[in-house]
C-alpha cells in the first residue's frame, strides 16, 4: 500500500511521460464548439490590430496643438462614424465629430471626449479641456502587427481565444481529438438503469457517474457495458477498452474470489505502477498502463468509485487535455467543525462547503458508507481529511473536490 501522495506522483509522472500534446490525433471542429480544446495549429494575427488609427473616445477629433488654449472653437469639418470613415482633412482650427470605433481623419491627432464639450450650432464646437497627443485613440497596430504569432499550437483554447480566433476570420479551427474514455462496470450482481433488480442484485450506477465525470473533464466516453465476474468475459471487454486512450473498470478490484479484473490486466501486460493506495474510500486503486492506454481499476463501491476518479482519473485526462495546472483540482475550504484524522489513510468523505466572506467553509456530512450515494447526494463536496493522529480542529484549512457541476 502506498500514500495518496505518492500515487498521485506516479500518477502525474506516467499522464506527463505519455500525455504529449501531439500525442492525440487532430480534428477539426467549429469555432463555437472549440471552447477547452487543444489547439494544433499555429494562429497568426491576418492583419495589424487595429487596422486603423481608431477613435476609442466618443467625441471630436482635434489637432491637440490648437487646444494648448481653452475653451476653444472650432469649425467642424464633418462625421466619422464606425465603419465608415470622414473623407475631410483636420486643419488647425478644425475638428470632425466622431464615434468610438471610428477611423481618426488625416490631419487630426487626439479625440476630446463629448462630454467636454458644448455644441454651438450649426457647425461649430466649443472645448473646454485640453489634450495630450494621442489621447483617446489607438494607432493601427498598437495590439498586433501583421503576421504576428498570438496562439501556438498545443495551447488550451480558452474564452478569449475565442473572440482572438473569431477576429481572425477562424470560423473552424484544428484541434487535438477528445481523449477516449472506455468505461466498463463489473458485477455478476449489476443489472442496467431500465431493469427491476431481484433481492440479491442492484442497479449498475458507477458507469453513469464515470459518464458524467469524463464529459465534465473534456473527453469522449464509450460505455462498454457490464462485465460478469468471469474471466472470459472480462478479458473480451477489457480487451475492447485497451483500445482507447483511457480505460475505467469499475468493481473487481477488491480481494474478492471472484475480483478477476487485475487478472486479465496482467494477461495483457497492463503495467500496473499501483494498486493500493492508503486512502478511504478507495484503497484499491489499480493504475497502470498498456502500450499508450492509461488503465485504471476503480474500486465498485459507487463513492469509492467517485472519490478514485477526482482523485487519480481527472489529472490524468487533464494531462491529455493539458488543461494549465494538470493538478488534482481540489480547492481550499475553513473546517467549521472538527474532523477526525484517521493515522492510517487519508480520507475523502461527503463534505457540505458554502462560500462566505472570503473563503469557502466545510464540514462533514453524515453518510453511511461508501455505498452511499444518497448520502454523497445530499453533500456537495468531497474533504480531504489527512492521515494523522487525533483530530483537525475548526478553523483549520483542508482540501475539498466541489461536487457542484459549473
Ligand atoms: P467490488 O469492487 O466489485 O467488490 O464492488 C464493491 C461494491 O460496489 C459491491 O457492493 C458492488 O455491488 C458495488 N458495485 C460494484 N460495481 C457497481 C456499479 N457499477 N454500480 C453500483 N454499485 C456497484
Ligand atoms: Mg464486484
Amino acid at each position: 500500500m502506498i500514500s495518496i501522495e505518492r500515487a498521485l506522483e506516479f500518477t502525474l509522472a506516467a499522464a506527463a511521460e505519455k500525455a504529449a500534446p501531439d500525442r492525440m490525433p487532430v480534428e477539426t471542429v467549429s469555432l463555437e464548439m472549440s471552447l477547452g480544446r487543444i489547439l494544433r495549429e499555429h494562429i497568426d494575427a491576418d492583419g495589424d490590430y487595429p487596422r486603423f488609427d481608431k477613435a476609442i473616445r466618443d467625441g471630436f477629433a482635434v489637432r491637440f496643438e490648437d487646444l494648448s488654449q481653452v475653451p476653444a472653437v472650432l469649425e467642424i469639418l464633418g462625421e466619422s462614424r464606425a465603419g465608415q470613415a470622414a473623407n475631410v482633412f483636420v486643419t488647425p482650427g478644425t475638428c470632425c465629430e466622431i464615434m468610438t470605433g471610428a477611423p481618426m481623419p488625416e490631419g487630426a491627432d487626439a479625440v476630446v471626449m463629448v462630454e467636454h464639450t458644448e455644441p454651438l450650432p450649426p457647425s461649430r464646437v466649443r472645448i473646454m479641456r485640453t489634450v495630450r497627443q494621442g489621447e483617446g485613440l489607438l494607432r493601427r497596430a498598437a495590439e498586433l502587427h501583421s503576421g504576428e504569432r498570438v496562439l501556438s499550437s498545443g495551447r488550451r483554447i480558452e474564452l478569449a481565444d475565442i473572440g482572438t480566433l473569431a477576429s481572425f476570420g477562424k470560423a473552424e479551427v484544428q484541434v487535438s481529438k477528445k481523449p477516449r474514455v472506455a468505461i466498463l462496470a463489473t458485477g455478476d450482481e449489476l443489472v442496467e438503469v431500465r431493469e427491476d433488480p431481484s433481492a440479491a442484485q442492484i442497479r449498475n450506477s458507477n458507469s453513469y457517474t464515470l459518464y458524467t465525470e469524463v464529459v465534465a473533464a473534456g473527453g469522449e466516453p464509450l460505455l462498454l457495458g457490464i462485465g460478469r465476474d468471469n474471466v472470459d468475459d472480462l478479458r473480451v471487454k477489457i480487451r475492447q477498452g485497451l483500445n482507447q486512450d483511457v480505460l475505467l473498470v469499475s468493481g473487481g478490484v477488491s480481494m474478492g474470489k471472484y475480483d478477476f479484473v487485475e487478472n486479465v490486466f496482467a494477461e495483457y501486460g497492463v503495467k500496473v505502477l499501483f494498486d493500493s493506495v492508503a486512502m478511504k474510500p478507495g484503497k484499491p486503486t489499480v493504475f497502470g498502463y498498456c502500450g499508450e492506454t492509461f488503465v485504471f481499476g476503480l474500486p465498485g463501491n459507487p463513492v469509492s468509485t467517485i472519490v478514485a476518479f477526482r482523485m487519480f482519473v481527472l489529472p490524468v485526462l487533464r494531462s491529455l487535455l493539458k488543461a494549465s495546472a494538470a493538478g488534482i483540482g481540489t480547492l481550499r475550504a475553513c473546517l467549521e467543525a472538527p474532523a477526525k484524522c484517521d493515522p492510517a489513510r487519508t480520507a475523502i468523505v461527503p463534505a457540505l462547503v458554502r462560500f462566505e466572506g472570503q473563503s469557502y467553509r466545510i464540514r462533514t456530512a453524515p453518510w453511511k458508507g461508501s455505498s452511499d450515494l444518497a448520502g454523497l447526494s445530499r453533500s456537495n463536496a468531497l474533504v480531504v481529511i489527512p492521515r494523522a493522529e487525533g483530530t483537525l480542529q475548526t478553523g483549520e484549512w483542508v482540501d475539498f473536490f466541489s461536487l457542484e457541476s459549473s
